[in-house]
């Protein structure tokens, strides 16, 4: 067989993105979903106002706002708002439309492909949880499904213009994550993020995603530890739930030579804001989880 011919249906599509992140984990559960969704509200937030922001259609731009994205090759430096999108490749288990409190709602074909749903006007998100009859409905595709799917959520969705699309992925390196590195193959990755918990196991799985990007020249931005440690919202105590493995994301990202982004607390309210909807940095932005959160972000 020759070459794909929709791949160029791809580049095309994606010409007005500007960087595509991938989100990775070795396993399921470490908060990969989370993180994606914390971070796809962090980059659309505009720092230079209070709220979230939510312009009208047409209505004024406001500045971007002041981050410290200190990777030259990521810089968003326009005045004008950050416009990201978030698409949910996971097609056995889509939370992204929980996590960003927009369960429910079904997508719409336009003229121009079919329209992501907006949680705020610079915040775009597809997800096959939209094209499910219901939030129960299992999705049990075979793999050359699964692949026409994530091609379409490529080549058919209408993005317009993006600084950012984040790509939600399935556990661990799987088929998926071939094909989107080929269906990306000529727009390009600009790199992937690793989720992990503390834990031994999560831990010896980052390390094949690590040569999973190595082999497909997909850069790392870099390793995330999650659920590391558990401060104490009595005494703000911090406890290694997980010890004696804690700080093994940052050991490991020595070893491996990979930027080591952070760690985030394990904090109960962190699950309790994905179930409503909201990010647990507007919900509690206060907490050592949003601190260690912002901080993450300034590293991208
Ligand atoms: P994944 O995408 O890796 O399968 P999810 O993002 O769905 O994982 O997270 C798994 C569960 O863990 C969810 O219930 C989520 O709310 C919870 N969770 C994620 N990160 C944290 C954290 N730092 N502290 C507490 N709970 C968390």
């Amino acid at each position: 067989s020759g070459p794909d011919p929709d791949i160029p249906r791809i580049t095309e599509r994606l010409a007005g993105v500007r960087y595509k992140i991938l989100v990775l984990s070795g396993k399921g559960g470490v908060g990969k979903s989370t993180f994606t969704a914390n971070l796809g509200f962090a980059l659309a937030y505009d720092a230079s106002q209070s709220e979230p922001i939510d312009t009208e259609e047409g209505g004024p731009s406001r500045p971007a706002r002041e981050r410290g994205l200190h990777l030259e090759h990521l810089k968003v430096d326009e005045d004008r708002i950050t416009q990201v999108g978030v698409v949910d490749i996971d097609v056995c288990g889509p939370s992204i439309p929980k996590i960003m409190g927009l369960e429910g709602e079904q997508i719409h074909q336009s003229m121009s492909g079919w329209s992501p749903i907006y949680v705020q006007e610079n915040l775009a998100v597809m997800s096959i949880g939209f094209m499910l009859p219901d939030k129960d409905a299992a999705v049990i595709w075979r793999g050359p499904k699964k692949n026409g799917m994530i091609k379409q959520f490529l080549r058919d969705v209408d993005w317009s213009q993006l600084d950012y699309l984040l790509v939600d992925t399935p556990p661990g390196t799987s088929d998926e994550h071939l094909s989107i590195v080929s269906y990306l193959s000529e727009s390009g990755i600009d790199g992937a993020i690793i989720v992990t918990t503390p834990q031994e196991i999560a831990l010896q799985d980052v390390r094949k995603e690590i040569n999973f990007c190595r082999k497909v020249n997909v850069p790392i931005l870099g390793i995330v530890e999650n659920m590391s440690g558990f401060v104490c919202p009595n005494c703000k105590g911090e406890s290694q739930i997980f010890a004696p493995t804690s700080g093994g994301g940052k050991r490991m990202a020595e070893m491996t030579k990979v930027p080591f982004l952070g760690r985030i607390p394990l904090d109960p309210r962190i699950g309790k804001s994905s179930d409503s909807g909201v990010s647990f940095m507007e919900l509690y932005p206060d907490s050592p989880a949003t601190q260690a959160f912002k901080d993450i972000v300034d590293k991208i």
